[in-house]
C-alpha cells in the first residue's frame, strides 16, 4: 500500500462522518461511458448542448430521445462494480457514517445496496413531461395524465401534444432543491470527503468539495487522471474506483 493510500485509510478510520461525491468515472468500469467518452464515436458529431438541454430537445426531440434511449439500454445492462459494492458494504458495516452524493443518473449505487443516495442530476430511467399540460391548466400540478401518453419517439400526450423527456437535469436547469440541500448538509457536516471519478467541471456539484474543505474536512480525490478538484484535495489517489475503493474501504485486519 502506498503512503497516500495509507494516509487516506487513516483519515477514513478517524472520520465520524464521511461524504462520498461520485461522478461518471464511478460507473466507467461497469461499462457506462463517462460524459466525455459518451461524446466520442457515433455521437461525436453532436454538441452536448444539443443533447442535454431544453433548447436541443425542442429543436430535435427525436435525436435527443434516441440518444437517451441508447444510454438507458446501457444502464439497464450494466452491473454495479467492485467500487459500488465496497461503498454499500461499508455503509452496512457502519450504519449512518457514510453518505453518498452522486452526479450519476444511473442506479448502480442503489442496485449495489446503498441506502439514501442523494441524486443531484436525476434518474435517467425516469420519464417526465417536458412542459405543463396545455389542455388541463386547472389540473393539480398542471401536468398531463400518464394515461394520455401515446407511444412514439418520444411519446407525446394525445391530448395536448406535450412531450415525454428523461428525468435528468439538463444544462441550464436547476438541481432538485431537496437533493442539493441534503448534499450541502452532508458536505458541511463531514470530516472526510472522498471525491470519486469526477472531472470536477460541473457546478454546483463540484462546489461541494470546496464546501467540505472550507468546513474543515479532509478532502481526498480518487481518479486515474488529474481533475479540476485536485487543488482542493489534501491527497489524490491515482487509480480507478473499482480497484481503489475496495482497498480503501475494506475492514482493517483483525489482530
Ligand atoms: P466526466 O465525464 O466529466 O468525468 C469523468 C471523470 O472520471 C474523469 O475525471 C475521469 O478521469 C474519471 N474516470 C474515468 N474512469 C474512471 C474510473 N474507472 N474510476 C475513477 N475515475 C474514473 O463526468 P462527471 O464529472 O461526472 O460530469 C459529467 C456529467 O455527466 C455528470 O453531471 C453526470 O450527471 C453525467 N453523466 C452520468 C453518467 C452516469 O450516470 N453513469 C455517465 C456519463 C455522464
Amino acid at each position: 500500500m502506498s503512503q497516500t493510500e495509507q494516509q487516506a485509510r487513516d483519515w477514513l478510520a478517524q472520520a465520524r462522518s464521511i461524504c462520498v461525491l461520485t461522478g461518471a468515472g464511478m460507473s466507467a468500469e461497469s461499462g457506462i461511458p463517462t460524459f466525455r467518452d459518451a461524446l466520442t464515436g457515433l455521437w461525436s458529431r453532436f454538441d452536448p448542448m444539443q443533447l442535454a438541454c431544453e433548447d436541443g430537445f425542442r429543436a430535435d426531440p427525436q435525436l435527443v430521445w434516441d440518444w437517451y434511449a441508447s444510454r438507458r439500454e446501457g444502464v439497464r445492462a450494466a452491473q454495479p462494480n467492485a467500487g459500488h459494492l465496497a461503498l454499500a458494504e461499508f455503509q452496512r458495516r457502519h450504519p449512518g457514517r457514510l453518505a453518498i452524493v452522486t452526479q450519476n443518473v444511473d442506479d448502480l449505487h442503489q442496485r449495489a445496496g446503498s441506502e439514501g443516495v442523494i441524486r443531484l442530476h436525476g434518474d435517467i430511467l425516469e420519464d417526465r413531461w417536458f412542459g405543463p399540460c396545455r389542455r388541463h391548466v386547472a389540473r393539480a400540478g398542471n401536468v398531463c395524465d400518464p394515461a394520455w401518453a401515446e407511444p412514439g419517439s418520444p411519446p407525446r400526450c394525445g391530448e395536448c401534444g406535450n412531450l415525454v423527456r428523461p428525468g435528468v437535469v439538463w444544462f441550464g436547469e436547476m438541481l432538485p432543491v431537496a437533493a442539493l440541500e441534503a448534499a450541502e448538509r452532508a458536505a458541511r457536516g463531514c470530516d472526510l470527503m472522498l471525491v470519486v471519478g469526477t472531472s470536477g467541471a460541473v457546478y454546483p456539484a463540484a462546489g461541494l468539495a470546496h464546501t467540505a474543505r472550507r468546513a474543515g474536512a479532509r478532502v481526498v480525490v480518487l481518479n486515474p487522471q488529474a481533475s479540476e478538484l485536485d487543488d482542493v484535495a489534501h491527497a489524490c489517489l491515482r487509480g480507478t474506483a473499482a480497484v481503489q475503493l475496495p482497498k480503501l474501504l475494506q475492514a482493517p485486519p483483525l489482530h
